[in-house]
């Protein structure tokens, strides 16, 4: 069994270790968060918690499962001079994919092979090991690592090179927080013309609106005013942010990305970084989208 350095055990990262250390991976695990990192080794039996970058020299693998760039960045910069020649980083985050191909030219001067295999699914696959997790890297550091990301997900696809990955991951984001906006204001349209918002979700899911919000967050997460996925609206915005910039990046017109972009950059710093996403629902946020 591959021993894996696991860094970021939050929301999605604490039960994709936890898979992983159930399949039998020896675990040694970091998180800036020292409670979650105490809590994770209580919680199972032999694994670590890193002291130092010097910690993580004995692994195969590094699994990076992190809120950005940045960090992944800087975590990794840390790393790289420890890690032992051969070794692998799977980074897991949602993340920027230029970023990700500079940091894999990086990595490989230390002989380090790096796969971007971000994941969809939310916390709720996560925990399942049923995450859609999609790869960009060399195929066949992606052949060799797959039976760890079998752990942790079930449709696992390669895409492309390193970084196309990322560059998925953003897109689908931005596509599923459009959506997400075009519910919420369809609801309050409704409603305000006198029909239930039950009703409304229901309707559109028995109809050719249909999406995963309509399907698994209207119900569950906006109208019982739960707000509570466990995806925060910051996330989701750095995530659309990435999928905007590609527009003028590769020439392709992206007027909506860069409104969905603008309207989710806007409420999360209006509702704050404990807000999660599904909070685009309040009025507070949507009547941002007309500034
Ligand atoms: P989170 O904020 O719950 O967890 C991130 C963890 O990283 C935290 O525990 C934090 O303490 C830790 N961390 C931050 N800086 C660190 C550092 N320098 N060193 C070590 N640990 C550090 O976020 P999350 O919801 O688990 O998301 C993680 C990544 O997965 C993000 O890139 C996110 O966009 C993506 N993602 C999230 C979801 C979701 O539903 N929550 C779904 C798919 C993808």
């Amino acid at each position: 069994m591959s021993r894996i350095g696991f860094i970021g055990l939050g929301m999605m990262g604490q039960p994709m270790a936890h898979l992983l250390h159930a399949a039998g991976h020896p675990l040694v695990v970091r998180d800036v968060n020292a409670e979650a990192t105490r809590r994770f080794v209580a919680g199972h039996a032999g694994a670590l918690a890193a002291s130092d970058a010097a910690s993580f020299s004995d692994c195969d693998i590094v699994l990076t499962m992190l809120p950005d760039s940045d960090i992944v960045d800087a975590v990794l910069a840390e790393l790289a001079p420890h890690l032992k020649a051969g070794a692998s980083v799977i980074e897991m985050s949602s993340a920027d994919p230029s970023r990700t191909r500079a940091l894999a030219a990086r990595l490989a001067e230390h002989d380090v092979s790096l796969i971007d295999a971000p994941v969809s699914g939310g916390v709720k696959k996560a925990v399942a090991g049923t995450l859609a997790i999609m790869v960009g890297g060399d195929p066949a550091v992606h052949e060799r690592l797959k039976p760890v990301l079998e752990v942790m997900g079930k449709q696992i696809t390669h895409v492309g090179p390193v970084g196309s990955g990322h560059a998925l991951k953003a897109l689908n984001n931005y596509v599923s927080a459009a959506a997400l906006i075009a519910t919420a204001e369809a609801i309050h349209a409704g409603a305000a013309f006198g029909i239930d918002p039950a009703t409304i979700v229901d309707v559109i899911n028995a109809s050719t609106g249909k999406n995963n919000t309509t399907e698994n967050k209207a119900h569950q997460f906006m109208l019982n005013g739960a707000f509570n996925s466990g995806f925060s609206l910051a996330l989701q915005a750095k995530d659309v942010g990435i999928a905007a910039s590609l527009g003028p990046a590769l020439g392709v017109p992206m007027t909506l990305a860069q409104k969905v972009s603008d309207l989710t950059t806007l409420a999360s710093g209006k509702l704050g970084p404990a807000a999660d996403h599904t909070e685009l629902y309040s009025f507070a946020a949507l009547s941002l989208i007309h500034i």
